[in-house]
């Protein structure tokens, strides 16, 4: 993708720094507030999409998580934070990923129903991480066709629309109470931070040293 960056975000000496709704934006604002980046007023709860902050020079914006990465690399954004998913899934590559913040862990992985027994040559895998799940297969030499969906994928199985799921777990809970097994870990995901190449540059003291703040409150700022 071609990201020309957007002239005034780049040349201001301020932050911007996009979030990722849901549980990254429930994790991450402890995470902000220690590093003296609290919202002017609660994310959670306002339908704002722009907040300031305590810190005159940072302000915040909340998008869904698959819209981080495009606001960052066309530089609307200088930082994200989003998860590992989202990045592994994302068609770009107009920033850098310099620090895992250790929040919203949780883990990719294939399931099935339990006790499946499988015959077709070819696999039918609901997700929505459609690219993940066809690099991971195809390094298996496994045919598969991927049934693109977005949300509740634990449901395909259940009702034939799909032989195997590929998505998030956390506790596993959501895949018991449907009957479903984990069958194969792909990969460990936590929240990134991201930045934009340009800001690296243009406002290189500033972005290190918010991401040293950040490294710094990481294990403490915890929901
Ligand atoms: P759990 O029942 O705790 O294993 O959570 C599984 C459900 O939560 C699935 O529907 C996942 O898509 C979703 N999920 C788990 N971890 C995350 C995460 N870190 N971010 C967003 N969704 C998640």
């Amino acid at each position: 993708m071609d990201a020309a960056p957007l002239q005034p975000e780049a040349t201001r000496g301020n932050l911007t720094i996009a979030l990722a709704k849901g549980r990254i934006l429930k994790e991450a604002l402890p995470l902000l507030r220690t590093a003296g980046i609290a919202p002017q007023d609660d994310p959670g709860r306002s339908r704002k999409l722009i907040f300031g902050t305590a810190r005159p020079d940072v302000r915040i914006l909340v998008m869904r998580a698959t819209d981080v990465p495009t606001y960052v690399e066309y530089g609307a954004a200088d930082l994200g934070i989003v998860g590992k998913d989202t990045l592994l899934e994302y068609d770009g590559d107009g920033f850098y990923e310099p620090l895992d913040l250790g929040i919203a862990r949780c883990h990719l992985m294939v399931a099935a129903p339990a006790g499946q027994q499988l015959t077709a040559a070819r696999l039918r895998i609901a997700t929505k991480y459609a690219g993940i799940t066809r690099r991971h297969f195809a390094v298996q030499g496994v045919q598969t066709e991927i049934i693109k969906l977005y949300g509740s994928m634990e449901l395909a199985p259940l009702v034939g629309l799909a032989d195997r799921i590929v998505d998030l777990v956390d506790t596993g809970n959501t895949l018991k109470a449907n009957g479903l097994v984990e069958i194969e870990r792909i990969c460990e995901i936590s929240a990134r931070v991201i930045v934009n190449k340009a800001a690296w540059k243009t406002k290189h003291q500033a972005v290190t040293a918010l991401l040293a703040e950040l490294d710094r409150h990481k294990g403490s700022g915890r929901a």
